[in-house]
């Protein structure tokens, strides 16, 4: 279809090319996301949508609420209706498959959204930010705080990691590793609990409430009479429960300060905990700038031209390496927040205070 259709736009010259194009640009979009329930997915949903209608696509947006049945019959849907393009937040990167396999017999083009899809030869696209790096952010900030390069320690810390089934989940554990590890080798830095890598440390599908169990449990086994220095936390809602838990058992109030916690993806509630002192930094990263990267992808497939990508050696999930565009994230405390996130017009300065 599409070689019969390219070969008579071929005879037909530019002009057709570019009405061709417009009819094109009517497709409809569909976008599945992850859950309503953080903010930073809402904020991506309403921006994909806002730069793809401005673009002139029709949008089919569903959340799935973190439950896997649903995203899956959501993008089934999206399928059977006749979207040209679905753009996945995967909820669980390993369950997406089957309807892929259908999607590509449909000649529909797919891009993981923020999250990659493993295990399938059926993706097309990745935009997302550069997640190693967003981990190696989290520790720096940890470090440098701690003041670890100046040679002060030995320091407490514990760690976080993200859900199992999500590929950055990985990506962020191992990027904070990679700056972490040379001072647990020295013995700067002392995991107390001694649970350290991903079979260990993951939180399953990113739960506020299983993190803050988790450090009730630690805080009671290993931190009778020590203290927790730093929580390497891998994104903010995690870090709330967290900090919940270090609350109930004092932190944060006469002579036991809070420890240095990080976090991810700079939600309001958590800029309004690092003003506060009880989280120490979070990660940005604009979600308004990977709308317009996967707007980007979707026009240039769309309309058969090369889509922009730039790194192809990064993401292989399971089956293959998927081109990807990588975004830079960028670590926010107090002594950026405002320039970054308000200045910036990603809030405003009242939303915040
Ligand atoms: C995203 C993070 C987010 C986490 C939890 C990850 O896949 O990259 O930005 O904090 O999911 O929603």
């Amino acid at each position: 279809m599409k070689t019969i259709l390219a070969a008579a736009l071929a005879g037909l010259g530019a002009v057709a090319l570019s009405s061709a194009a417009l009819a094109q640009s009517k497709a409809t979009v569909g976008i599945a996301m992850p859950t309503k329930s953080s903010a930073r997915w809402i904020d991506d949903g309403n921006n994909i949508v806002k730069v793809l209608k401005e673009r002139g696509y029709n949008t089919d947006l569903q959340y799935a609420e973190d439950d896997i049945p649903n995203q899956l019959s959501q993008i089934e849907n999206m399928v059977t209706k006749g979207s040209k393009v679905l753009v996945i937040a995967a909820i669980d990167g390993t369950t997406l498959s089957d309807v892929l396999k259908q999607a590509k017999a449909k000649g529909i083009t797919v891009i993981a959204y923020d999250r990659l899809i493993r295990d399938t030869p059926n993706l097309d696209y990745y935009a997302t930010f550069d997640n190693f790096q967003v981990g190696v952010l989290q520790a720096q900030s940890i470090v440098d705080k701690l003041g670890l390069k100046d040679g002060k320690g030995p320091f407490n810390i514990e760690l976080f990691g993200g859900s199992p089934d999500d590929n950055n989940a990985y990506f962020f554990y191992n990027g904070a590793m990679s700056v972490l590890q040379p001072y647990l080798d020295s013995g700067k830095l002392v995991v107390a609990s001694g649970q350290k890598g991903m079979d260990k440390v993951a939180t399953l599908r990113w739960d506020g409430a299983t993190a803050q169990a988790r450090m009730d449990n630690l805080l009671s086994a290993y931190y009778g009479n020590k203290r927790v220095d730093a929580v390497l936390s891998p994104y903010d809602g995690l870090s709330i429960g967290i900090i919940s838990s270090l609350k109930g058992v004092g932190y944060g109030s006469g002579n036991q300060p809070m420890p240095i916690i990080s976090g991810q993806d700079a939600e309001v509630p958590s800029v309004k905990a690092i003003l506060r002192g009880d989280q120490y930094s979070t990660i940005f990263k604009d979600t308004r700038d990977l709308a317009k990267v996967t707007a980007d992808m979707v026009d240039a497939s769309l309309s058969g031209k090369e889509v922009k990508v730039n790194d192809t050696k990064t993401y292989n999930n399971g089956v293959k390496v998927v081109p990807a565009y990588l975004l830079k994230p960028v670590v926010v405390d107090k002594s950026n927040w405002e320039k970054v996130l308000i200045e910036g017009g990603y809030y405003k300065k009242s939303q915040v205070e």
